[in-house]
């Protein structure tokens, strides 16, 4: 991921070093090279014309063109109009501080990876905080998806002996089953349940709606949208729509190890307003990292 757009950023921005003194031109030429290369890479268009914009003014502002290394100056200015749009310095950690059962709501597409996500910050909390975990499937439809996450569950457990699924009761509602589980968190001291809610192909009302009822009886510290970041625009797009509908909290970008040009994780936060807290590398349960914008703007300027 961002080998492509690497490739540019840096061929654009080692063009400008070797220049000396920069004209105004040769930034104007820069910037259009650095918009063709963004949209290339499948950012979407409003994120690449502020980002622009942003760097232009930056690089006026600051008098790069009189500077005695304006390359390295304008290198600066990119990555921190890079830093900018993927959220800002810093990570952006779960918020885990309300009372226990601390409830985390998984929403997305079907195949977005969500199951596999719920398990991956089942194992991140239970190893590194030594919290104890409940996973519930909300997937009524596939009985296939809530054997996947007591599977995963426990995987987990083997491993940290603090999470377990919520048994499957044949019969019951997404609504009443996250019911049970808040129910069954708070009695048998549980620090965080886990709701994986039913993804859909596409996103339909039908999909919204149950959210949104689970959501409501639920009260989540977090709504994790997880997107694939494969799908490139189409990823945002569906975080977009979820927002609109339920509200988001963050983000999980998920497939980040495979070949994606890397638009959509430089539009999301931009476009839904949710910060991406993790992203996806692998099928592993531990292939989860947190969200780290100046290491990621270092890897797009290579
Ligand atoms: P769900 O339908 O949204 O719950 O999706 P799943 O969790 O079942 O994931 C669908 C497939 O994607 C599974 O085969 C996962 O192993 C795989 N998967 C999930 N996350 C990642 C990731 O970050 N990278 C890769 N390569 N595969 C992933």
């Amino acid at each position: 991921m961002f080998d492509r757009l690497s490739g540019k950023m840096s061929g654009v921005l080692e063009g400008l070093s070797r220049n000396g003194k920069l004209s105004e031109d040769d930034v104007t030429e820069a910037m259009r090279e650095v918009r063709l290369a963004m949209l290339e890479a499948d950012v979407a268009l409003p994120v690449v014309r502020t980002f622009v914009n942003n760097v232009r003014e930056r690089a006026v502002g600051q008098e790069v063109l009189d500077s005695v290394s304006p390359g390295q100056v304008v290198a600066k200015i990119v990555n921190d109009a890079l830093i900018d749009a993927l959220g800002g310095a810093g990570v952006t950690p779960l918020n885990l501080s309300a009372s226990a059962p601390v409830p985390i709501l998984m929403v997305g597409l079907q195949g977005s990876g969500k199951t596999t996500t719920s398990g991956k910050i089942a194992l991140r909390l239970s190893s590194r905080e030594r919290k104890k975990v409940l996973l519930a499937s909300l997937d009524v439809q596939r009985p296939a998806a809530q054997l996947q996450l007591q599977q995963l569950a426990e995987r987990v457990n083997a491993s940290t002996g603090l999470v377990t699924s919520l048994p499957i009761v044949a019969g019951q509602s997404p609504v009443e089953i996250a019911q049970r589980a808040l129910d069954v968190g708070r009695r048998e001291g549980y620090d965080i349940v886990i709701l994986d809610t039913a993804g859909r192909l596409s996103i339909d009302e039908a999909l919204m709606d149950e959210v949104r009822q689970i959501r409501a009886v639920s009260n989540p510290a977090e709504t994790l949208l997880v997107a694939d970041a494969m799908t490139g625009q189409d990823a945002v797009n569906t975080a977009q729509a979820f927002n609109d509908a339920v509200g988001i909290t963050g983000v999980v970008m998920s497939r980040m190890d495979g070949d994606a040009r890397g638009g959509a994780v430089l539009s999301m936060k931009a476009i839904t307003g949710a910060p991406i807290k993790f992203t996806g590398a692998g099928e592993k349960l531990e292939a989860l990292n947190e969200f780290h914008p100046e290491r990621v703007a270092g890897r797009i300027l290579g």
